[in-house]
């Protein structure tokens, strides 16, 4: 381990240029390890002000997930409520003090990575940083001139921007990216969103709940096709019954901007039809962000896919530079970037780094939520492993009937070799919570056996996960075993 840096001298042993969750958690384990260490960021928010946080933290999981809150509550208070006796008047909404609850929010998380910063002893650094040859970086702070850097090491993780359709410009209007779609000022009468994806249900979710009525194009045929087919199929079905009008097989081929909002054209098997919409989102994916961060002759190769190339424990192609998150390889989650951050860290500090990309948890924060970690059903099948399912339905669930939330089911796959756990996938309440000790169970390499003799407490939604890993076997003592 190297601590030939001085931060006076603008030498360092990790530089981290990113300071969304896979930089800054990497920069603060480098500091936790003794390392010098900087984390330069470049992001603006809409007032100008710098923050550190990245998308995540400032135009994605973090604002989504305060609107997602709001806007269930906005619609369970005048759906739900009088289920339960309790009468209101219809509710109102004051979408401005929803927004500012949710900015709010964001500027004390931003806050707060500065205060771990300072904590750690992490130099932040405002500004843009560039790779030049021979692990040095140039770093220009906003409205400042140019420095240079030197760092044993640097660290890349500079994100991911969302993809434009050429014929959807973003405006900032009528036709918005994600974070756009997070910032409506007022809620559009009829919402238009190309892509069926996370991003494209969460926006949409939260749209229709304030009462949009939300079109979604998605030009697969399959929804959700990165989810178990089972869970997937359950989840399209509460999704439509909630009013979201989502049309597969649907490729969107133009959007014109007119004087009633912009009318869409789409192709599906049937022909070619058009939509008209107030506003429109374009959540098509992510595209890794490297523009005007590499000097060529760093020596860092790019994928063709525009991905930064590494190896399992993400090493670039040039000595002594590393790339984690959105900008390398795997899923575009935030957990995923900040567990590379730490492995690479910990790895330079000469230290035990490791990240089992096999067990990830992924979830969909719609209502209900949708969560998965392992293999689905159809990718062991195209695999040839031998598996044994387990289902249980929330229905059965005393907690989620008390919950005003018993639609959907918890899925349990395991080997039927050795038992052990392949996959578990949930759609339902809190499935983005019960996925943990899911997560947890395969880390340990656990059977559905040590799930079946783990004690849940009751009444508890856990007690569903414990229900399908005993349907594993026909065991299930509060659901008939088929
Ligand atoms: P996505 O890849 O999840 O979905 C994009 C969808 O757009 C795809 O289903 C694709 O078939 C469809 N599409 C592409 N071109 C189209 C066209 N012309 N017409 C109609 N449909 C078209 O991407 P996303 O939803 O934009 O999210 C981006 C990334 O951010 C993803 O990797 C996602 O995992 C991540 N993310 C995760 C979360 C979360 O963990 N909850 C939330 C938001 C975003």
């Amino acid at each position: 381990m190297s601590t030939s840096g001085t931060v006076g001298g603008g030498k360092y042993d990790v530089v981290v240029i990113g300071g969304g969750p896979a930089g800054y958690v990497g920069a603060i384990r480098a500091a936790q390890n003794g390392l010098r260490a900087a984390c330069i960021d470049a992001w603006e928010n809409r007032d100008g002000q710098p923050a550190f946080g990245g998308t995540c933290l400032n135009a994605g999981c973090i604002p989504s997930k305060a609107l997602l809150e709001s806007s269930e509550l906005f619609h369970r208070a005048g759906s739900e409520f009088a289920l339960h006796g309790i009468r209101v008047n219809p509710p109102e909404l004051d979408l401005s003090a929803m927004q500012a609850r949710k900015a709010r929010i964001v500027s004390q998380f931003s806050s707060g990575i500065q205060e771990l910063f300072k904590a750690n002893g992490v130099t932040g650094l405002v500004g843009r940083g560039h790779l030049l040859p021979g692990n040095k970086v140039r770093y220009t702070p906003r409205g400042g001139k140019p420095e240079l850097l030197e760092a044993e090491h640097v660290v890349l993780a500079t994100g991911s921007t969302p993809i434009e359709l050429p014929f959807a410009r973003f405006d900032g209007e009528a036709i918005v990216d994600s974070w756009g779609g997070l910032d409506l000022a007022a809620v559009p009468g009829r919402l238009g969103v190309i892509g069926g994806g996370v991003i494209g249900l969460e926006l949409g979710s939260i749209w229709s709940r304030l009462g949009s009525q939300v079109t979604v194009l998605e030009a697969m045929d399959r929804f959700l096709f990165m989810v178990d087919g089972q869970i997937a199929k359950d989840a399209q079905r509460q999704l439509k019954k909630q009013g979201l009008d989502i049309r597969l097989g649907a490729k969107v081929t133009s959007a014109e901007r007119g004087p009633n909002g912009v009318a869409l054209t789409y192709e599906d098997q049937r022909g070619r039809h058009s939509v008209e919409v107030d506003r429109l989102i374009v959540a098509v994916g992510r595209r890794p962000n490297t523009e005007g961060l590499l000097d060529p002759l760093a020596g860092v190769k790019l994928s063709d896919r525009g991905l930064i190339e590494v190896d399992a424990e993400c090493r670039a192609s040039a000595p002594n530079v590393w790339a984690v998150g959105d900008v390398v390889r795997g899923p575009m989650l935030a957990h995923k970037g900040s567990e590379e951050g730490v492995m690479v860290a910990d790895l330079i500090a000469g230290r035990y780094g490791h990240v089992n990309y096999a067990v990830i948890p992924s979830v969909i924060y719609t209502t209900p939520e949708i969560a998965w970690v392992g293999q689905t059903e159809e990718q062991l099948k195209e695999a040839r492993i031998d598996y044994k399912v387990g289902t249980f339905n929330f229905a059965a669930s005393g907690r989620a009937r008390a919950m005003e939330q018993a639609a959907g089911l918890v899925k349990v796959l395991a080997s039927t070799a050795d038992d052990r756990i392949l996959g578990v996938h949930i759609v339902g309440p809190m499935a983005g919570e019960l996925i943990g000790e899911a997560v947890v169970a395969m880390e340990f390499q656990a059977t559905a056996e040590d799930l079946q003799r783990t004690i849940h407490a009751h009444p508890s939604l856990t007690e569903a996960l414990h229900e399908a890993a005993l349907s594993v076997d026909r065991r299930s003592l509060h659901a008939i075993n088929r």
